[in-house]
């Protein structure tokens, strides 16, 4: 263990742990240095801060830590920020000499390690632990954490306060400060004085206890303090309206709660409606810069991405990530991808711009644009997709309902629920007092074609989008009309469909012929953001109180991105459900909640 070479950083001139032995150390300084496994003892649910996620090996301590000490239904969250995340090889090279201790366990957090995109990744790494990395500086994603329970423990690492001063900020220790819950604790391996006194200065008492190795000194500090717990409800029975991607994915994310949901589905199928496609593609939605609303798409990219590979193991759910080639065909295009590229601070294996060249090598048909590449997106089915998150959940058929107030829950086909959410589409606004709701729907066309000649390998983007499936044969679409609400097949839909791609692929005219066809109707909202989170009551906003109807959730209106949006929306209200930190920022949350609306009318004078 002592005679490999301990990982180094040159930005920093600093290491990644003990020359001597990371592993002891880790378990010196963060697990003892907070009385670990001790303070976990009989809490239900516990939750660990670290900055500086490194190779992950103080989180894979606390792991074997916790799987070795942890009851039946306790709860760990890991939440870890890492500005400068490593490749799967480094870490899993860093860390080689302990694979014997945690070596399974490592395998299992790079199974799901998150396309190094900036922002929040939650990963389900067991039914008991979740993990969740925050790919940004500390100091600017601190203050977007959102912990209803509050911090138990915090793991200040990061490489020295004399290596690294930016990072032991103010904002760090007020970051503390807020976060931290009744009882909390705080270990470093650090011993600097101006560390102590900023950690004395929000609260905390501080002992200065033996450093490991040759370090003579560390810190561990405690606080006690009256917390107001945001109310977390025991919710256990959830009734889900719709069955759709949005109604689908909400109870998949709720069971990875250890939450049983029901899904009550009006048609005689799951995924009847705009879900029910053959194959969608799955994109972001592209904005020139980084804010709130894009990084609830590159979460979602990334865990839709862990998601989908995970379960495409077990079950066909046509996930083909073969790349998606966003052509540059316009210069309005040109400006916002550009802006893109250097804003939103994704790693150039998952996105970049290529030249007409490249873009046509690449996707392997000559192209005649450059184009913003994104290898990690594809396709999927969505109606696979839909099966595959109900498997195990319990799906009640031709069930067209409302839920309607009971008691403390709400009442869905004569049983009793202690919340229910809204996955309905633009159904959400049949039920009463929620007429308000600015959902709309665009009905889209897509048409299956087979393709003579030569394929291509990517997805093409281009306003309208084709994807090769293989065996000859192409999917393209979709078509985007406002104005007409059924669900006929419009033969010249499927012309319109062909006509945009061959514009872009002129070797592509005379050689497609239609197979097949689908017709459905996405829901959209006014800002064409989605809706999701509690649903406000109306009249108390007229009144001023400003509630929200207790138990009753939403998440609708994904339009042309919900392959996407529904994941990142199902695991949005398992959080608020469970009382679970947020798996996106805070930020991110409020852009999407549908209070937003209610917040512009009254500005408007209009509630
Ligand atoms: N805990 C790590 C492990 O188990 O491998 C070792 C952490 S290493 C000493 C410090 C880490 O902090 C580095 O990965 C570095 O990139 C990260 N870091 C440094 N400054 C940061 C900042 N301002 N925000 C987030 N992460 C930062």
């Amino acid at each position: 263990n002592t005679m490999r070479e301990p990982l180094y950083n040159q930005r920093f001139d600093d290491i990644y742990f003990s020359p001597e032995d990371g592993l002891a150390e880790t378990r010196h300084v963060f697990l003892d240095g907070n009385d670990l496994p001790q303070a976990w003892r009989g809490k239900d649910h516990f939750t660990i801060v670290e900055t500086g996620f490194g190779t992950g090996l103080n989180f894979l301590a606390a792991v074997k830590a916790f799987e070795a000490t942890a009851t039946d239904g306790q709860t760990l969250d890991f939440i870890s920020f890492e500005k400068y995340p490593l490749d799967k090889d480094t870490i899993r090279e860093g860390l080689q000499s302990w694979h014997d201790d945690i070596g399974e366990p490592l395998e299992r957090m790079l199974a799901q390690y998150p396309l190094r995109v900036a922002g929040f990744h939650r990963i389900i790494y067991s039914a008991q632990i979740r993990l969740t990395l925050i790919f940004d500086d500390v100091n600017e994603a601190m203050p977007r954490l959102s912990i209803p329970r509050g911090v138990d423990a915090w793991f200040l690492d990061g490489f020295a306060p004399s290596k690294n001063p930016d990072m032991w900020s103010e904002a760090l220790f007020s970051g503390i400060d807020r976060l931290s819950g009744p009882h909390s604790s705080i270990a470093t391996f650090t011993a600097a004085g101006f560390v102590k006194r900023a950690i004395a200065d929000i609260g905390f008492e501080v002992t200065k206890v033996r450093g490991f190795g040759r370090k003579r000194e560390m810190i561990t500090a405690r606080r006690e303090q009256a917390f107001d717990a945001v109310k977390v409800s025991q919710v256990k029975s959830v009734a889900i309206i719709g069955g759709g991607l949005a109604g689908t994915s909400c109870a998949y994310a709720l069971k990875q709660y250890g939450i049983e949901p029901v899904i009550f589905e009006a048609g005689a199928t799951l995924a009847s409606g705009a879900s029910g496609n053959m194959a969608g593609l799955y994109n972001p939605r592209f904005t020139a810069q980084r804010q709130s609303e894009s990084d609830y798409y590159a979460s979602a990219f990334a865990m839709a991405y862990r998601q989908m590979t995970l379960l495409q193991a077990s079950q066909d759910i046509g996930f083909a990530p073969i790349g998606a080639m966003h052509l540059v065909n316009s210069p309005e295009k040109e400006k916002r991808y550009s802006a893109l590229w250097e804003n939103w601070g994704w790693h150039e294996d998952h996105l970049r711009i290529v030249n007409v060249d490249e873009a046509s090598d690449i996707a392997g048909v000559p192209l005649e644009y450059s184009a913003l590449f994104l290898p990690d997106s594809g396709a999927v089915s969505p109606a696979k997709l839909c099966e595959a998150y109900a498997q195990n959940i319990e799906v009640v058929l031709n069930a067209s309902v409302i839920p309607e107030r009971h008691g403390d829950g709400w009442r869905v086909h004569g049983r009793d629920f202690d919340a229910a959410v809204l996955t309905c589409g633009a159904g959400v606004v049949n039920m009463d007092g929620l007429e308000w709701l600015p959902v709309h729907t665009v009905r889209g066309q897509i048409t299956k074609c087979t393709l003579t000649g030569a394929g291509f390998n990517t997805a093409l983007c281009y306003g309208g989008y084709a994807a090769p499936l293989g065996d000859g044969e192409m999917i393209c679409g979709s078509t985007f009309q406002k104005w007409r609400d059924d669900t006929d097949i419009a033969p010249e839909d499927d012309q319109d469909n062909i006509e945009k791609i061959c514009a872009v692929v002129p070797s592509f005219k005379d050689s497609l012929e239609v197979v097949d066809h689908r017709a459905g109707l996405r829901v959209a909202t006014q800002d064409h953001w989605p809706l999701i989170g509690s649903v406000p009551d109306y009249a108390s906003w007229q009144s001023g109180d400003d509630k929200d109807h207790e138990g009753l959730y939403i998440s609708a209106g994904h339009g042309s991105h919900g392959i996407l949006s529904s994941l990142m929306g199902g695991f949005v209200i398992a959080d608020i459900l469970s009382g679970a930190p947020l798996s996106i920022g805070k930020d991110s949350a409020a852009s999407v909640n549908p209070a937003r609306f209610l917040e512009r009318l009254r500005k408007k004078n209009q509630l």
